[in-house]
C-alpha cells in the first residue's frame, strides 16, 4: 500500500467518491479514505439535476446508475399551508429551459453502490477502507493522516468530504456555524395506484414541505418534513397506517399508496462555513454546507463543488488552485443556504405578513414567465 499521495480524499459518501474519481482522472494520485458504503435502504433518494448528471456522465460514473434512475420532467409546488394568502399551484416544466428533464431521481443506496463499483476499477485511486483518527502537519509541509487501523498516510492536499461532522474541517480550523430546525424528515419509498407522470409535487405545509418525487414505474419517494414529535409518532406507525397518512397528506394525488421500504427519520440541521479551503485543505459536500432537503439542492451543490475544484486546477492541485476554488464557491453556496433556510422558516412562521410575501412570490412565479425561467435556471444550477 502507498503511504504518500498527491491528494487524500476523506469520506466515501457520494461527494467523496465523485471527487476522488474526478481528481484521479485529472492525473492526480488519490487515496480515498472511508468505509464501504452503507447499503441500508431507508427510503432516501436524491434528485440529481441536469448539470450534476452531466458531471457524472463526463467522469464515466453514470451508465450503471442511469438504469436505476427516473426522469424528473415537471416540478410542482402546492401551497398547502391553509394560509389566507394561499398562492395557486406553480408548475415548472423542463422544456421551458430547453431540457428533456430537470434531472434524475435515484435511491441514494443505488447511487453509492454503482459509484463504489466503478471506483474500485479506477487505477489512479487507492481506496483505503478505514476511518481517520487524527491529522498532523509535518515539518516537510505534508499532511499526515493517522488511520483507525494504526496505519499512517501522507499527502500534499487534503479534501474533506467527510460529511456534516467533518474532522477535516476541525483540523483546518475553518470557522463554522451550525443550527438546528425544529423538524425531522421522514423518508420512504411507495408504490401507488396512479401515474406520477414524471412530476414531483412539493406540498408546502405549516410544519414544512412534504414532497413526492418520481421513481421508475408507479413508484415515488417521499420526503416529509414535520415537527419532531409528529415525525417520531408517525415513524412508529404500521406500514398500512403510514401509507394511509401519506396518502391523506398528498390529498390522494397518486391514489392508494403502498410502503416499499423502511421508514427513515432524519433530524434537520444546517451548517455553513466561512471558507471552503485553507492551507492545503478543501471542503466539499456536507463537510462545507448542510441545509434541509428542499428543491433538490444539497448533493447538487456538492457536485458543483467538485466541478469547481476540477476547473480550479491550472497546473496542479496546489494552494493556488484551492484559493481559486474558495473564492469561486462563496456566492453559490451562500445564496442557496440562505434561500432554502428562508423558505423553510417562512413556512414555520405562521405570521400573516410572511404568508403574504410567500404567497405573492409564488403567484408572481406562476404568472411571470421570465421570472419562472430565472428561478428554474437558478434552481437547476445554471
Ligand atoms: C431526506 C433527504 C433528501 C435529500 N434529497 C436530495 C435531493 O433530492 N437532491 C440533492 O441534491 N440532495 C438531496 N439531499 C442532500 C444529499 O443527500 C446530501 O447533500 C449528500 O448525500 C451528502 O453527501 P456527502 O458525500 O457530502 O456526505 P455523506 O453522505 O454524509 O458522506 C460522508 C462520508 O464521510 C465518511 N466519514 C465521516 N467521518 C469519517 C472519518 N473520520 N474517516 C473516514 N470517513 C469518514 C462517512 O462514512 C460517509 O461515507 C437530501 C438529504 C436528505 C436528508
Amino acid at each position: 500500500m502507498n503511504d504518500f499521495f498527491d491528494c487524500l480524499v476523506i469520506g466515501t459518501g457520494p461527494v467523496g467518491m465523485v471527487a476522488a474519481s474526478g481528481l484521479g482522472k485529472a492525473g492526480i494520485s488519490v487515496g480515498l479514505i472511508g468505509p464501504e458504503p452503507n447499503l441500508s435502504r431507508d427510503g432516501r433518494t436524491v434528485a440529481i439535476l441536469d448539470k450534476g448528471v452531466s458531471l457524472l456522465q463526463s467522469l464515466g460514473l453514470w451508465n450503471e446508475a442511469q438504469k436505476k434512475s427516473a426522469p424528473l420532467i415537471e416540478m410542482r409546488i402546492i401551497d398547502d399551508t391553509g394560509s389566507l394568502f394561499r398562492a395557486p399551484p406553480v408548475t415548472f416544466r423542463a422544456h421551458e429551459l430547453g431540457l428533456d428533464a430537470f434531472g434524475k431521481n435515484i435511491e441514494l443506496t443505488d447511487l453509492v453502490t454503482s459509484l463504489s463499483l466503478i471506483l474500485k476499477t479506477q487505477k489512479t485511486i487507492q481506496w483505503l477502507s478505514d476511518t481517520v483518527r487524527a491529522f498532523e502537519r509535518d515539518i516537510d509541509g505534508q499532511i499526515k493522516v493517522e488511520l483507525t487501523s494504526g496505519h499512517n498516510v501522507k499527502c500534499k492536499i487534503l479534501i474533506g468530504a467527510d460529511g456534516k461532522n467533518s474532522k477535516v474541517r476541525d483540523f483546518a480550523d475553518i470557522k463554522t456555524k451550525k443550527w438546528k430546525y425544529p423538524q425531522n424528515a421522514l423518508t420512504a419509498l411507495f408504490k401507488h395506484e396512479l401515474d406520477h407522470e414524471d412530476r414531483s409535487t412539493e406540498f408546502h405545509k405549516r410544519s414544512g414541505p412534504f414532497t413526492l418525487v418520481p421513481l421508475n414505474g408507479r413508484r415515488s419517494s417521499l420526503v416529509w418534513m414535520t415537527t419532531l414529535k409528529d415525525a417520531e409518532r408517525i415513524a412508529k406507525q404500521t406500514a398500512e397506517n403510514f401509507a394511509r397518512s401519506v396518502e391523506k397528506q398528498a390529498h390522494s394525488l397518486l391514489g392508494k399508496m403502498t410502503l416499499e421500504s423502511e421508514i427513515g427519520l432524519i433530524p434537520m440541521s444546517g451548517l455553513s462555513t466561512d471558507h471552503y479551503a485553507k492551507d492545503q485543505i478543501a471542503l466539499v459536500g456536507e463537510a462545507a454546507h448542510v441545509f434541509p432537503p428542499i428543491g433538490a439542492q444539497g448533493l447538487n451543490l456538492g457536485l458543483r463543488d467538485i466541478d469547481t475544484l476540477l476547473k480550479s486546477i491550472t497546473h496542479e492541485l496546489d494552494d493556488q488552485a484551492l484559493q481559486k476554488f474558495d473564492r469561486d464557491r462563496r456566492r453559490d453556496v451562500k445564496t442557496r443556504t440562505m434561500a432554502v433556510d428562508l423558505l423553510n422558516r417562512s413556512l414555520l412562521a405562521d405570521y400573516i405578513p410572511v404568508d403574504f410575501a410567500r404567497g405573492a412570490g409564488l403567484m408572481a412565479i406562476a404568472n411571470i414567465k421570465p421570472l419562472r425561467q430565472f428561478i428554474m435556471r437558478r434552481g437547476a444550477g445554471f
